[in-house]
């Protein structure tokens, strides 16, 4: 098993529109960044990247390339998940804390949680998406995410002989 943990935060901005979990979320302002500022998506792949101690997204996707510019997070998400994979892992579950004080959460907490399952590939019954308002943090406009994920080694597969036969083992100690 392996823990991953993924915190990030972004400014909210008029004039672009608000994606959290790979959601357009209806909302007078977006978040701010040199990609698409999905705070959502950037810890999920920031806790995968963490969990098999893999580059953090900055150090893979640096915001000084000009070709992240306006970039989807999906394919953040994509590389991260794409890792924990070939390195044997998979997704066992996923909870997440955002912290901003608009919109609110809950009535989009269900399309976010199908949408993270979607992009990746689990049921959604182990994402876990809560919301908080950031009461006395003085942090009214940024969205906060924090996220923490555990990973599973994948069992090896193994072909129908020899050791999936203990009678052939037997035959062979005597
Ligand atoms: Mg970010």
């Amino acid at each position: 098993m392996r823990i991953g943990y993924g915190w990030d935060s972004h400014e909210f901005k008029s004039g672009i529109p608000l994606k959290i979990g790979g959601v357009i979320l209806p909302h007078n302002k977006g978040l701010g960044g040199h990609s698409d500022g999905d705070v959502l998506l950037h810890a999920i792949t920031d806790a995968l990247l963490g969990a098999i101690a893999a580059p953090d997204i900055g150090s893979l996707f640096s915001p000084s390339e000009p070709k992240w510019k306006g970039a989807d997070s999906i394919i953040f998400l994509q590389e991260a998940l794409k890792r924990i994979g070939n390195v044997g892992y998979s997704l066992v579950n996923l909870d997440c804390t955002l912290i901003l004080a608009r919109p609110k959460i809950g009535p989009h907490a269900s399309a976010i949680r199908a949408r993270i399952a979607e992009l990746l590939k689990v049921s959604k019954d182990v994402i876990g998406i809560k919301a908080k308002t950031p009461e006395g943090m003085g942090t009214e406009n940024a969205a906060i995410a924090h996220v923490v994920v555990l990973l599973e080694k994948n069992k090896p597969k193994q072909s129908r002989s020899k050791s999936d036969k203990p009678t052939t083992v037997a035959a062979k100690r005597s």
